[in-house]
């Protein structure tokens, strides 16, 4: 720890899934044959039809800065989109466009935190959300759930967990890392809860909607008449467009909220990237099933993976329903030793798969389940094989 920086800085986690992708590219460059499996990122190019919406905005001179919450046509795409995919209605001044959804949730953790309210997050959650929170002064609330209950928070759960400091809700749906999605009956009975607490504000984290494999359909708290004024939908471009770098996240939300954050926006970022937006505009207006091929490939690799996973022992899936990681439970090694290396826990195990099998993934730790492991299928089917066969050789 530096004493010169702030207590701030210095009390934040780096996120462990970049710094795993960070270790695996070391680990590449110094000649290691490392199969990553550790970041949420899609494998595909950014499909053409965006990608020439792009190159257009930059021959048409798009360069100045942009509105500082997103051009008003983007804000139009974004209205259509809701509606088409989620039967919500906002207007321009409930919507604000960042860079990624990621700056999107640590605005909105900015804007409405005090310091010392509690955040209600649903174990395991994404790994950056504890960090945000923290960041605004808030206090993470973590629930833990478990393979048993596919990973999903009951009522029950939340009612225990909120206190007269609770100020929200924060959840990603589909989930990452579990892939679990709540059914819009589930979502209704954790808004039942939540009427008997008009302070709490939900962050609906939907970055995951199109990434869904048919089991339970996609559903929106905000599409919850009694829950609308006080939720805060955040998508975003990155995962199904396969648009990761291309760093744009949106919200819809409560007119106060969303100017909040267009507030902080601009003493922070002053807008999203210009070209960016253009192309997103594209992405948004056009049918999402000019995506669904990726979608149908990442379905093929779950079944891949779960099945190859199955075949070894000590690792205990859940079927995933939507996006795309597997989130085993490993406890069945832990206490055990391999190649001389005892491995006590989650973080121990990830490190040995890296070490031994060469294969990258993400401790359970860093999403607040320390008895499970994130291991991404956004890979090709033979990297997932290859990547499985390795991890068996060694623990065998
Ligand atoms: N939410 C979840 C659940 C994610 O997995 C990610 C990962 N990228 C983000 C938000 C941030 O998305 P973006 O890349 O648009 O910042
Ligand atoms: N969201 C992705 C993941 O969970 C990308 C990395 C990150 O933004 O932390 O791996």
């Amino acid at each position: 720890m530096n004493t010169q920086l702030s207590d701030r800085i210095n009390s934040v986690t780096p996120s462990a899934t970049l710094e795993m992708a960070a270790k695996a590219r070391e680990l590449r460059a110094a000649g290691k044959d490392i199969i990553g499996l550790s970041l949420g990122e899609p494998d595909f190019n950014t499909p053409e039809y965006i990608k020439q919406a792009a190159i257009q905005a930059v021959n048409d001179d798009y360069n100045s800065y942009t509105p500082v919450d997103g051009y008003v046509d983007l804000k139009d795409a974004i209205i259509t989109k809701f509606k088409r995919d989620n039967d919500l209605s906002y207007n321009h001044s409930q919507l604000v466009v960042s860079t990624g959804a990621k700056q999107a949730l640590y605005n909105v953790a900015q804007v409405v935190l005090n310091d010392g309210d509690e955040v209600v997050l649903p174990c395991p959650y994404w790994v950056s959300y504890s960090d945000i929170v923290k960041l605004a002064g808030g206090v993470p609330v973590e629930v833990a759930t478990s393979i048993d209950t596919d990973f999903k928070m009951t009522p029950e759960q939340l009612e225990a967990a909120i206190t007269p400091k609770t100020k929200m809700l924060w959840y990603s749906s589909p989930c990452n890392p579990s892939g679990s999605i709540y059914s819009k009956e589930e979502l209704r009975a954790l808004a039942d809860v939540l009427q008997k607490y008009p302070q709490i504000v939900v962050v609906s984290d939907e970055i995951y909607e199109h990434i869904n494999y048919g089991v339970t359909a996609h559903a929106s708290m905000a599409a919850f008449e009694d829950m609308y004024d006080r939720t805060v939908t955040v998508n975003g471009v990155a995962k199904a467009f396969a648009m990761t770098g291309w760093r744009i996240g949106y919200i819809g939300a409560p007119t106060y909220i969303a100017r909040a954050c267009n507030k902080l926006q601009g003493q922070v970022t002053s807008g999203a990237n210009c070209i960016a937006q253009r192309a997103v505009i594209t992405a948004l207006v056009e049918s999402p099933d000019r995506v669904q091929f990726m979608i149908d490939k990442f379905k093929g690799r779950r079944t891949l993976i779960l099945d190859l996973l199955n075949n070894i022992e000590g690792f205990k899936c859940n079927e995933p329903e939507g996006a795309f990681y597997v989130f085993p439970d490993v406890t069945a090694h832990f206490g055990k030793t391999y190649k001389g290396t005892t491995i006590n826990n989650a973080s121990d195990f990830a490190m040995y798969l890296l070490e031994h099998a060469n294969v990258a993934t993400v401790t359970g730790d860093a999403f607040g389940n320390g008895n499970c492991i994130r291991i991404s299928y956004a890979a090709s089917e033979d990297e997932i094989k290859e990547a499985v066969s390795r991890i068996k050789t060694a623990l065998s």
